[in-house]
């Protein structure tokens, strides 16, 4: 098998079969692979190859995945920018990736880079036509940003072989086959959304029914009108399925066979209160983009612990180092590692960020965890600045260089605060120039343009002084902890 996740070929062979379906597009196989090569037709007539980037500035849609397996058949890359970014954001990602071509609802970023308006893609190729060789396991598929916890945004590198290994030991694990129906609501640009909503349904055979912005009542109506066997969320969208005045609508999950939640910290309150409210299943996973997806979860069929994401998934080997990095006893805590076919090929243009995140083969994830005598992890803590507000995550370093920015601000500091709903929220320490005159109004407003609204902080404090730790650094577990202690 060297075609990687080159569907087209498989694609056409499964027929009416249904494949994708969003608000206004309801595909079979067969229409969705027609889509899928006149995009790449119009791509290759815009100048795009091998190795070249795609961008999509796209909300969910069907278009969004279409692009992407466009880009794939072409072998070129694709990037999925965050349709929500502010100019700037968007700009840094397509500058960063050199992206050649921008599929998306209205331009962005460099007028100079070329765009393509979602509603001119193409719809059936045109004249017979023969698209290059497809893409080797070699060839990268995917670039996805992840800030990280220093400096600006990096792009993980996934490779056909990554997504291939996911989609197929995924698609198993989830017990995928030609009548798993996926309900998509995490966003697209995430490799949660790609790779277990729609890589491993599709690549079984089964269906992908895309929605648009989650809401509780949007959910229930998809649920009982869709009729999916599975999807995936994270704890706050549980949460608030789970809070709904007046309880699910009669009937409206008997479709479903389970669901799985990641992406963040879930308490095992509301998993089970989720699993009672729902009568499935409730599977918790965990993993990060630079490993593909998920390296472990609990299994639908077998034992699901509370309290743990489960052993690794097949193929998938994951350690617990301690600060020595010695391999920890079980029932340890220490620093979790990954390894395997999942793990990312490295940041983009980053070789330093590469080789210390990637050591002889581990990617060290910054997770603190402990393996049971079974191999199931438990997720205990982070080592990462990293704050993961309802699913999506923040990194404190992008928000403190926005606030910098600002020339009455001196230093910063910025840290997760508990939130019942979003698990955390950012939080902003500011040290103002003697004589200033900083409000805290005034900086919200200053970075507001410069942020995603998810990343705006939710409080920000005007202080005279940053604590520090003996060593000089700013004591972001002190100020942590004031801030839980204080409720921000
Ligand atoms: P996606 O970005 O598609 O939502 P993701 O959350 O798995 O996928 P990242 O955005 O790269 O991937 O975030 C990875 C980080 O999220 C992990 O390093 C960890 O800190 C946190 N995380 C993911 N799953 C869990 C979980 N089940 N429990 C606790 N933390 C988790």
């Amino acid at each position: 098998m060297t075609q990687g996740t080159y569907f087209a070929w498989e694609l056409a062979s499964r027929g009416d079969a249904p494949c994708v379906r969003d608000d206004r597009l309801q595909l079979s196989y067969v229409q969705f692979a027609q889509r899928v090569d006149a995009v790449a037709q119009q791509l290759a007539g815009l100048g795009v190859g091998p190795g070249d980037m795609v961008a999509t500035f796209l909300p969910n849609r069907a278009e969004l995945l279409i692009t992407l397996m466009a880009a794939w058949r072409l072998r070129a890359v694709a990037t999925p920018v965050n349709p929500g970014f502010t100019d700037a954001e968007a700009e840094y990602q397509l500058g960063d990736s050199g992206a050649k071509v921008v599929v998306g609802q209205a331009p962005v970023g460099d007028p100079a880079r070329i765009f393509l308006d979602v509603d001119d893609l193409a719809v059936r190729p045109t004249a017979q036509w023969t698209p290059p060789t497809p893409p080797t396991e070699a060839d990268d598929a995917l670039l996805i940003y992840t800030s990280g916890s220093t400096g600006r945004p990096k792009g993980v590198r996934l490779g056909h072989d990554n997504l291939h290994f996911f989609g197929r030991s995924g698609g198993e694990h989830f017990q995928c086959g030609p009548d798993t129906h996926a309900l998509l609501i995490l966003p697209l640009f995430h490799v949660n959304a790609i790779c277990v909503s729609c890589l491993t349904p599709i690549m079984a055979g089964g269906q992908v029914s895309i929605t648009g912005q989650f809401s509780v009542s949007r959910f229930f109506d998809d649920v009982t009108r869709l009729r999916p066997t599975f999807f995936s969320a994270v704890p706050t969208i549980y949460a608030l399925l789970v809070s709904q005045a007046g309880g699910v609508p009669p009937g409206a999950l008997d479709s479903l066979r389970y669901a799985i939640c990641g992406a963040a910290p879930i308490s095992p309150e509301l998993l089970a209160k989720t699993e009672e409210t729902f009568g499935v299943p409730i599977v918790e996973g965990y993993g990060l983009t630079e490993a593909t997806c998920a390296s472990a979860c609990n299994p639908v069929g077998g034992v699901r612990k509370l309290g743990t994401v489960g052993p690794a998934l097949p193929g998938q080997r994951i350690r617990i180092v301690d600060a020595n990095g010695d391999d920890a006893p079980t029932g340890q805590r220490g620093e979790v590692l990954i390894a395997g076919p999942a793990v990312m090929r490295g940041y983009l243009n980053r070789p330093e960020a590469t080789a210390e995140t990637i050591v002889d083969g581990w990617l060290h994830t910054g997770d603190v965890g402990i393996l049971d005598d079974d191999g199931y992890l438990r997720i205990v803590d982070r080592i990462k600045d990293m704050i993961i507000r309802g699913g999506e995550n923040i990194y404190p370093k992008e928000i403190e260089a926005a606030l910098a920015t600002n020339p009455a601000v001196l230093e910063c500091a910025v840290v997760g605060a508990p939130d019942p709903l979003l698990g955390e929220v950012p939080v902003a320490f500011v040290v103002g120039y003697p004589g200033t005159d900083l409000t805290a109004d005034d900086l919200a407003e200053f970075v507001a343009p410069q942020l995603t609204k998810v990343k705006r902080p939710s409080a920000i404090h005007i202080v005279d002084a940053l604590p520090r730790n003996p060593v000089g650094k700013i004591d972001k577990p002190g100020l942590r902890r004031q801030t839980a202690a204080a409720g921000q």
